[in-house]
């Protein structure tokens, strides 16, 4: 039976065709067809159009549907990105497609006390690397990506981790890259962009709550791409759990952040946040934990667990993917988390019919978090740019 059409925007129709493909990875037409709700018909002239535009690509190839070979659809691999990527250590810029694939990167280092002054200049920086880079291959980007962390709600009073002028860095964007559209984003909110397009058989297709264990501890709503609020930040990392506890990098003391941020972890484990972030994903063999250590480290995992089930109090939703350090972790001590959301909800983990996943932690790949964004801002754009700074 065929879906009947629902009334969209063409844009809205394109948006709709080129997220499935970036979060499927590639499709055949008979279940891309179903999965945006057009007829095959309508699918056929606008892939056309998307394909003229040098958006998308198509390979004839056997299929196993009843009706013989169809063509796989796919987003097209010479679209260009370019993704800037802050960190706490350096500025992250790089070159790459639609699918991940990078063609270039570059790690332009922060000063240790880094100011408004001092971190323009190292974006100033960046962008001259990426105009000359791309100038020397005549290649013409079709969206450039920034992600900053801490950026949102808090960033009108001045930016609380990294200081950074979005309005000043956006123009000089401008100035290099004329008519290339540039989009800033929440370093969280691009993560969970990243999983979302990159996780092989990520667990969730509707609505969820990701959050983010890493520098800091975030959240993101997630919603179906196409929604003007497909990504909102949430910052469940500052939920207070007794003024007596450790400071946290906001001015509060006790947040949950200072109980399960990466540098929390490090202090907990005797290591600096250097030789932790090191190891890699190593840590968790590499570093022996003594009982004591394991004991306090399941109780702030307990802690995460209620920020995130108090989370789910104020806005209920069916699934939570909890990306990070705990993911690293074995069974037996993320069920602290686990045991955290069902003390919180009412009724519990079952009750409220929330379901968990831990995907891989994504700290220290950049620019991927940026590229991914980058791509996510065409695909929902349908590629049509539009103003030439929107924030997400
Ligand atoms: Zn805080």
């Amino acid at each position: 039976m065929e879906m009947p059409e629902q009334p969209r925007s063409r844009r809205q129709t394109r948006a709709a065709i080129l997220t499935h493909l970036l979060q499927s990875g590639g499709s055949f037409r008979p279940p891309l067809a179903k999965a945006v709700r057009l007829s095959e018909a309508s699918l056929s002239r606008i892939l056309f159009d998307l394909k003229a535009e040098g958006l998308i690509e198509e390979v004839r190839r056997p299929a196993p549907y009843v009706g013989g070979p169809t063509g796989l659809v796919s987003l097209d691999a010479t679209v260009a990105l370019a993704a800037l990527e802050l960190t706490g250590q350096w500025l992250s810029v790089g070159v790459g497609g639609l699918s991940g694939e990078l063609h270039y990167t570059e790690r332009v280092p922060l000063p240790k006390r880094p100011t408004v002054e001092t971190v323009g200049r190292v974006f100033g920086e960046a962008l001259a690397l990426l105009r000359d880079w791309t100038r020397r291959r005549r290649i013409r980007l079709a969206q450039i990506g920034v992600t900053v962390p801490g950026l949102g709600r808090l960033s009108e009073f001045g930016n609380p981790i990294i200081p950074c002028d979005v309005g000043r860095i956006s123009d000089m964007s401008g100035e290099l890259f004329a008519d290339v559209p540039v989009a800033f984003t929440n370093s969280v909110v691009a993560h969970a962009t990243f999983h979302r397009c990159r996780t092989e058989s990520y667990p969730f297709s509707g609505a969820h709550l990701f959050v983010f264990v890493g520098q800091g501890v975030a959240g993101t709503w997630m919603d179906d791409p196409i929604e003007d609020d497909a990504l909102q930040p949430v910052e469940l990392g500052h939920m207070v759990f007794g003024t007596e506890g450790p400071r946290c990098r906001c001015g509060h003391h006790g947040c949950v952040e200072a109980y399960t941020s990466l540098p929390a972890l490090a202090e907990l484990l005797g290591l600096r946040e250097a030789e932790l972030l090191a190891f890699g994903n190593e840590w968790v063999t590499a570093v022996p934990l003594t009982s004591r250590v394991r004991q306090e480290l399941r109780q702030r995992l307990f802690r995460l667990g209620l920020a995130i089930g108090n989370t789910l109090n104020v806005k209920p939703c069916r699934g939570v993917a909890i990306s990070g350090w705990p993911s690293l972790l074995d069974e037996e001590d993320r069920k602290a988390v686990i045991d955290g959301i069902d003390a919180c909800l009412l009724g519990g983990r079952k009750l409220a019919q929330v379901s968990l996943a831990f995907v891989p932690p994504s700290n220290g790949n950049d620019p991927q978090a940026a590229l991914a964004f980058a791509a996510f801002c065409l695909a929902r754009c349908g590629g049509m740019a539009a103003a030439s700074t929107e924030a997400a």
